[in-house]
């Protein structure tokens, strides 16, 4: 599935931590494939505006745990979203470019050492320390 500028894209706000630690591992080979492109279009493109939104997003579109447009593991990913909106001081819905959201990321939860007081208890976890 292409990625390609769009006047506004939604990204839940922990895969703002993930995309930092992406190493080609996921839940299917079309899944990492996909989050490798949006990873790279995002990087790409710093000013591409975004809707930081605990929803389904960009990222959720080729995976298997999406089904009919809800994720599988709804309660653990809106814990972790919601972890990520308080810690970065950021209400849910809002908006700004990608390059604005990666800084905010860095400066309130990597930078600090925050990460997995958020997201510990991930299936991935171990690719992250
Ligand atoms: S559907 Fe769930 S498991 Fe899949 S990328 Fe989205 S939040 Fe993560």
């Amino acid at each position: 599935m292409e990625v390609k500028k769009e006047k506004e894209i939604i990204l839940r706000p922990h895969h703002g931590m993930c995309f930092n630690f992406y190493v080609g591992k996921g839940y299917s080979k079309d899944f990492t494939d996909h989050m490798g492109k949006v990873i790279k279009f995002l990087y790409d493109n710093p000013d591409q505006l975004i809707c930081v939104k605990s929803d389904t997003d960009v990222v959720c579109k080729n995976c298997p745990n999406n089904e009919a447009g809800q994720c599988k593991g709804q309660r653990k990913v809106i814990k972790y979203d919601n972890r990520v909106l308080k810690t970065c001081k950021i209400s849910n819905g809002s908006k700004m470019t990608y390059q604005e959201f990666r800084k905010i990321v860095k400066k309130e939860i990597l930078d600090k050492g925050l990460r997995s007081k958020i997201c510990g208890d991930c299936q991935w976890n171990y690719l992250c320390n």
